[in-house]
């Protein structure tokens, strides 16, 4: 794991699976506009939350790429699931801002609802496209840019699904916090 602390916040990324975070309130949904089960991180978290999540989401979509909307998390260890559309690579254009809006947008609903901790997988990669690397990019600078100044976020997690997304972020987040 490696950690990098800013004022009252922890950034940790960490290989693993979004839906095993069991000390985490808030796990983050890589989600589709329709807020329906879908596949990769969203068919896992829905099949881990059970039919009520869909129940529960389907009434708030669609939504669109940066936006972000919150639901419970039903059976999952976690309190509340967070569910962020990611832009299309090269389609939802500019995919480096609606990509950031996702994370600003999620770390915000945490601090209006007192949230005190949060787990983000790698959005947007994996069906939408997004190469890992530039995605690591904007997700790390833009969590950096909001972790100053949080008053009730502590942990931000990210969780990588394979050792080369891990080993990738982490080589990012040295390059960005030298
Ligand atoms: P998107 O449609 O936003 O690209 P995906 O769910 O297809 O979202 O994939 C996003 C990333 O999440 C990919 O890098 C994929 O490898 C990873 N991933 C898939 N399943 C999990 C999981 N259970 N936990 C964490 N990351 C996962």
């Amino acid at each position: 794991m490696e950690q990098l602390k800013i004022e009252n916040t922890t950034l940790e990324i960490v290989q693993g699976d979004i839906t095993n975070q069991k000390d985490i309130e808030a796990i983050v949904n890589a989600a589709n506009a329709y807020l329906r089960i879908g596949g990769g991180v969203a068919g896992a978290i829905h099949m881990a939350a059970g039919p009520e999540l869909e129940e529960e989401s389907t009434k708030l979509g669609p939504i669109k790429p940066g936006e972000a909307v919150i639901t419970g998390a039903y059976n999952l260890p976690n309190k509340y699931v967070v569910h962020c559309l990611g832009p299309v690579y090269e389609r939802d254009i500019p995919h480096d801002k609606l990509l950031a809006n996702c994370y600003k947008n999620a770390i915000d609903i945490c601090e209006e609802k007192g949230i005190e901790s949060i787990a983000f997988p790698a959005i947007s990669t994996g069906a939408f496209g997004y190469p890992v690397e530039e995605a690591a990019q904007v997700a790390l600078k833009q969590i950096i840019d909001k972790m100053k100044g949080l008053k009730k976020l502590k942990i931000i997690r990210m969780v990588l699904f394979s050792r080369n997304d891990f080993l990738i972020h982490i080589e990012t987040l040295k390059k960005l916090y030298k």
